[in-house]
Order: C-alpha cells, then structure tokens, then sequence
C-alpha cells in the first residue's frame, strides 16, 4: 500500500517554500496549504511578481542598488542629486535606510560584501574599481564610508581610505553610533542621521 502524500505539485511547492530565509518546514506547508485553500488569486499574483522581479530587475551599472535591467537607478539619474558626493555601503540593501533617514542628497556607490579573507572575500570581489572611476570622474568630491562597524567593515574602510588617498576627494567616516557588529539595515532613522552628520575624516 501506498502511503498518501500530497501531488507531486504541492510538494515541489512546500520545497521550494521552505528554500526561502525564514520559512521552515511547518511555515512552508503552512503556506502551500493556504494558497490551495483560500490564496489561489494571491498565488497568481505571487508568481507574476517573482517571475518579474527575477526577469527583470538587475543592478545599476553605475552604483550597484537595485534597478530595472538596462537602466540606471532613480539616484544616479537624478539631476538635483549632489554629483561630488559619494555614500560608499556595503550592500544595496543598505541604501533605503540611509535614503529613509531624508538627510543625504548625494548619490551611493554599493560594494557588494566587505573585505573577509575568512569567508574568501578580498578586495577584487568587491565594486572597488569602479567605485575609483566615478571618484576620478568628479574631483574635489567628498566619500562617506558608511561600511559597518564590525571588523571586517573597518579592515574595508581602512583599505578603501588607502585607494582614494591618491586621488582627488576629501575620504570621510560614519561617525560610530551605530550598533556594533550589526550592519546598517537593524538602525533606526535617528541613529542613521546622527551617524551621517557625526562622520568624521580619516
Ligand atoms: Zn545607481
């Protein structure tokens, strides 16, 4: 006799549910269940935004956030943006709540990680070059690092004062105030502003 089981379709679903950060093993077939039962609109909808979003955002060429494949994004192609100002952070995600904070009017350069041999990430991994082009492109301009607190985000912020000393622009640090070893996403509004208005030179 064979055991009952859910159609092969539900199980693939409840699977790839569970892949998701955050869903468990009950939480996926929690979900699964609830999209059969009551969520079949909702589900389509889910599936036309995940194919969307996995067709057609990719990473603006110029600063590295979040944009729709072949354009750049709404910062860099904001005239009224300060051209000679540069937010340098670690990943795109780190760049609404600096943006949510309402007191940077420049434009952000996202890395894509933070300097960790340990985890087999070095300098050439990350957008340095391309951070070093935009920087010679604008002479006389300010760079905030807005890396994290934590080890690795200091070894980066260290190594990136090092490449821009050479060059033409005024190197500036978040001020701390941030929460140690977390990254930017768990700060709240104020401390962020009082970060930014606390950075200080290297
Ligand atoms: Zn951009």
């Amino acid at each position: 006799m064979k055991a009952q089981d859910y159609p092969p379709a539900v199980l693939e679903l409840i699977a790839s549910l569970k892949r998701m950060p955050g869903v468990g093993s009950r939480g996926a077939e929690r979900l699964a269940l609830w999209f059969l039962q009551h969520g079949r609109n909702d589900a389509c909808r889910l599936s036309a935004a995940l194919t969307s979003a996995a067709q057609d955002i990719s990473t603006c060429p110029e600063c590295g956030f979040f944009t729709t494949a072949g354009e750049r994004c709404t910062a860099c192609d904001d005239p009224t943006r300060r051209a000679d100002l540069f937010c340098v952070v670690e990943q795109p995600t780190d760049v609404l709540p600096i943006e949510r904070c309402g007191t940077f009017r420049g434009l952000y350069h996202c890395l894509g990680g933070k300097i960790s041999p340990l985890d087999g990430v070095m300098p050439e991994d990350l957008s340095v070059e391309k951070l070093l082009t935009r920087v010679r492109s604008a002479p006389g301009c300010e760079v905030i690092l807005a890396v994290g607190s934590d080890v690795e985000g200091e070894a980066t912020a260290l190594y990136l004062a090092e490449q821009l000393a050479a060059l033409n622009c005024t190197v500036t640090r978040i001020a701390q105030g941030m929460p140690a070893g977390a990254g930017l996403g768990h700060a709240d509004p104020i401390t962020l502003m009082r970060a930014l208005e606390g950075r200080r030179g290297l």
